[in-house]
């Protein structure tokens, strides 16, 4: 199925009588479309309770004065997940410079901070934010052993060069600075209207158009370059939209053979198409041609359906048939 979230399903309904009754109901409706209710995932809950769902924690609160809210927020898991993933780019740059640390870790920041922000994730940023400096900190007097924290400080702290906050504390490498998650604007998120469902291939267009609308509101130059390459990734064809995946930029003459920072050679790219992409392209190397692009796309995608081609495949089969 084209839609990573059509196997996850939520239904939010009055009773809990209704409830354990829809176990009953639903079947029909997802036996249609192929697909099955795991008892062992499935659960019934009272929203005040709340429930994580792909990652997000929903519940409802009750006000003193009766009336009530509902509050989503990344999950405690995610957000540990995502502090699993900082440190890892903290641990992989170990011994390496400022500059190496920030170009790492700027991807990853903004990668997050815009899959959250269409939920209430204030919270999440601080703290986020604070376990970033915290990491920094480290790094640094890793990086310099034997200096004060009086240099460190002078060598690598400034104020914010954008303008965009007052904070007097950011770690910046003359040209670049990490950002805090704190800046994102935590927008509404855009309600996916009344019967509308990623099912309905008709509705394909609207939920693509739903999906840009969000990826315009991320900030900076980035949001110029999606647009004029279609909002599709060069090197796989798929769409960029979905910044789960986390996006890098990619020069299509490299820099060291005379590429140019222009909006006609920078495209943005998946992380995983671009580590691939550079394995069987090294920037050093000959520019690829059209021809070598278009192999190398087609053999990415097709190792993406890995599973697919190994049903089809006669050797499989043998398989299957030698277990029965
Ligand atoms: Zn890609
Ligand atoms: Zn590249």
């Amino acid at each position: 199925m084209g839609f990573p979230w059509a196997t996850h399903l939520i239904v939010l309904c009055e009773t809990k009588e209704k409830a354990m009754s829809l176990y009953a109901e639903l079947q029909p409706y997802l036996r249609k479309r192929g697909l099955n209710l795991a008892k062992d995932k499935t659960k019934v809950t009272k929203l005040t309770n709340g429930f994580d769902f792909l990652g997000f924690t929903f519940r409802k609160f009750y006000k003193k004065n009766g009336s009530h809210k509902t509050i989503i927020k990344p999950s405690n898991e995610t957000m540990k997940k995502a502090r699993a993933r900082i440190k890892e780019v903290f641990i992989q740059q170990t011994g390496n410079n400022v500059d190496a640390l920030i170009s790492k870790l700027l991807p990853v920041i903004r990668g997050y901070a815009n899959h959250w922000k269409r939920v209430v994730s204030k919270k999440a940023f601080n703290n986020m934010d604070a376990y970033i400096f915290k990491l920094t900190v480290k790094f640094l007097q890793k990086l310099h052993p034997k200096k004060s924290w009086k240099w460190i400080k002078k060598k690598y702290f400034q104020p914010d060069k954008n303008g965009q906050s007052n904070d007097k504390w950011l770690v910046t490498n003359g040209r670049y600075q990490i950002i805090k998650m704190a800046w994102t604007s935590i927008i509404r998120h855009e309600k996916v209207l009344g019967y509308n469902s990623p099912y309905d291939a008709k509705l394909k267009e609207y939920f693509e158009n739903r999906d840009i609308k969000s990826f315009n509101n991320n900030v900076d130059s980035r949001q110029k370059m999606a647009k004029l390459q279609n909002y599709k990734c060069p090197l796989c064809g798929n769409s960029i939209v979905d910044f789960s995946k986390g996006l890098e930029r990619h020069h299509m003459i490299p820099k060291c053979q005379g590429g140019q920072d222009t909006y006609k050679n920078l495209k943005l790219v998946h992380i995983s198409c671009h580590t691939k992409h550079h394995i069987d392209f090294p920037a050093k190397g000959p520019i690829p041609t059209t021809k070598q692009l278009a192999i190398a796309k087609k053999l990415r995608n097709r190792q993406r359906q890995g599973m697919f081609l190994e049903m089809e495949d006669p050797n499989f089969k043998n398989l299957i048939e030698t277990i029965n």
